[in-house]
């Protein structure tokens, strides 16, 4: 044929680059269910699910609207690899080209680069346009900062797209006067609870996702998470429905409950886009467009409008940004020098901290968790307890159904773990456990104390803070962002410190 067009997993959308010049007639699509990556580690069922059925999906109208697709499912035995999946259709297509956007993942740049080169065929590599930050863009706009800081970023992109902008005296000025309403985003539920969530829309599994459920607990029958509520949005058509849905019923409350938690609410107000987004299904311009119109119909208050684009608009640029700009590399940054392995009920979701059992059992069931579980929870755990960044970075590409590498390790490795010592986020995001206590009721049925850091009843996040502050004292207590934390420990009983540090090497031992 012409052109083969690759299309991996997260390429899932008509409008990509590489269908510019797409011709029926001459060219063929290639598409591969390769799953190297779930025979070698463990992937959450739902997570191997939703792509396999997303892409049967989209293979399925490509078809229908007369285009040819050579699709490898994982029902063709021999080598599960990418790269073996695309020698063989080489072999058999002898195209002129291959054509394909820009992957999200380094890995699988390089592998399909050296089948390419090996075959001696051409690899056209063309840009994501689904981005709104282009990767030169990033690279230029990183170029000579000290630092990189989101806030910075964020401004910039709301200025350059025109996004809740509005002219003032002194020229374009941000909607409502301020850049960030982060401020006003941070409420709890106090004792009285969230009170009744609205159900957020899901999409009943048809008959073809139904078989493919069945074939993967054969394949993988020791994999973890479970299937039984499995209803993310599949297809462009559902995804649009969900974001119209998020807009509707639970945009105007997001903004302010963002940070909260509630046991048994998992999704609370947050929008469930993310996994629809990743695979390209919805395109963020969308998302946001469809915010600012909610703001501009007085359907949803403005910390809430600018909450979500300063998370799409802002974060989600500009992790994808700091994993180009920083190369593989980055994958590998452990600048706290953690080296703890990752305690075994992560996998199974088994510990009596109440807060960790509910966070981990909402992921296992759901392959979801939302921001703060993940940062406040299981990520403040790993980060006190001293984890390897890169056990925990493989723990939640594998668990979360929105997992991919580009999103998943600066957040975890940058956001979460400051393994990349500040390269992406100001300071280490560490707490103890009265923050879980004041941001969620999982305290309330917890048999451990949030305020206290000695004894039976100690709380082991707030254990592990103290310790962590002791550990890292060298490192931040003249960081400015940090300061305030370090003065208190210098305020600490030299006695208790020492009973505290002995309490967390205890706890470390006990979970190695
Ligand atoms: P909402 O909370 O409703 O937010 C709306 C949208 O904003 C999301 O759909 C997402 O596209 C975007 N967004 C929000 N925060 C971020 C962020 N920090 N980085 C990038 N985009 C953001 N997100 C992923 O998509 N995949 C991941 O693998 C992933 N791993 C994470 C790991 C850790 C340790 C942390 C702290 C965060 C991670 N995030 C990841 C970011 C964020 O937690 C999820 O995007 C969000 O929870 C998805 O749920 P939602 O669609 O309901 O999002
Ligand atoms: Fe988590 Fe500590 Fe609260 Fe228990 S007391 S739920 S371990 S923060």
């Amino acid at each position: 044929c012409r052109h083969l067009v690759l299309v991996l997993g997260d390429q899932l959308d008509r409008q990509s680059s590489a269908f510019q010049d797409f011709d029926p007639a001459l060219d063929w699509v290639w598409m591969c269910e390769a799953l190297e990556e779930s025979m070698l580690v463990p992937v959450h069922r739902a997570r191997i699910l939703l792509f396999l059925a997303a892409m049967r999906q989209f293979r399925a109208a490509l078809e229908d609207a007369g285009w040819r697709v050579h699709y490898r499912s994982l029902e063709v035995q021999g080598d599960p690899s990418l790269g073996a999946g695309l020698e063989a259709a080489i072999a058999l297509f002898r195209p002129r080209r291959l054509i394909l956007t820009e992957p999200g993942e380094h890995r699988v740049s390089a592998a399909l680069q050296a089948v390419a080169a090996a075959a001696n065929i051409p690899l056209e590599c063309r840009p994501d346009h689904h981005f709104l930050c282009s990767r030169e863009s990033f690279s230029d706009w990183a170029s000579g900062r000290k630092v990189l800081r989101l806030e910075h970023f964020y401004r910039h992109q709301r200025q350059h797209h025109a996004i809740l902008m509005t002219a003032g005296p002194t020229g374009m000025e941000p909607v409502g006067g301020r850049w960030n309403l982060d401020a006003e985003n941070r409420k709890a539920f106090g004792r009285k609870g969230p009170g009744l969530v609205p159900r957020p829309l899901g999409f009943t599994p048809d008959q073809g996702t139904r078989d493919l459920m069945r074939h993967i607990e054969r394949i993988f029958p020791t994999a973890p998470g479970r299937l039984a509520h499995f209803d993310w949005p599949l297809n462009a058509d559902q995804a649009n429905a969900a974001l119209d849905d998020f807009i509707r019923h639970r945009l105007a409350a997001f903004g302010p409950w963002q940070d909260a938690m509630w046991s048994h609410e998992p999704y609370l107000y947050h929008a469930r886009l993310s996994a629809a987004l990743n695979l390209k299904l919805l395109d963020p311009r969308q998302v946001i467009a469809a915010a600012v119109t909610a703001f501009e119909t007085q359907q949803a208050p403005l910390a809430s409008v600018e909450g979500l684009v300063r998370q799409i608009l802002g974060w989600r640029e500009y992790v994808r940004g700091v994993y180009w700009l920083e190369g593989p590399a980055y994958l590998e940054s452990n600048a706290l020098d953690a080296h703890q392995p990752l305690p075994d009920f992560y996998w199974t979701g088994q510990t009596d901290y109440a807060c960790l059992g509910a966070s981990i059992g909402q992921v296992l069931e759901l392959g979801y968790g939302h921001h703060i579980q993940r940062l406040m929870v299981t990520g403040l755990f790993a980060l006190l307890l001293g984890v390897a960044p890169r056990a925990l970075q493989a723990w939640y590409l594998a668990m979360f159904v929105d997992a991919v590498e580009w999103v998943e390790a600066p957040n975890v490795i940058g956001m979460s773990q400051y393994a990349d010592h500040g390269r992406l986020a100001s300071k280490p995001y560490v707490a103890t456990g009265q923050y879980i206590a004041r941001m969620s009721n999982y305290c309330h049925q917890c048999r451990y104390d949030p305020k206290a850091s000695l004894g039976d009843r100690a709380c082991p996040f707030t254990t592990l803070y103290w310790d962590f502050l002791a550990r890292h004292a060298g490192r931040f207590a003249s960081h400015p962002r940090t300061a305030l934390q370090w003065r208190n420990l210098a305020r600490l009983d030299a006695e208790r410190l020492t009973a505290i540090r002995r309490g967390a090497d205890a706890l470390r031992r006990s979970l190695a």
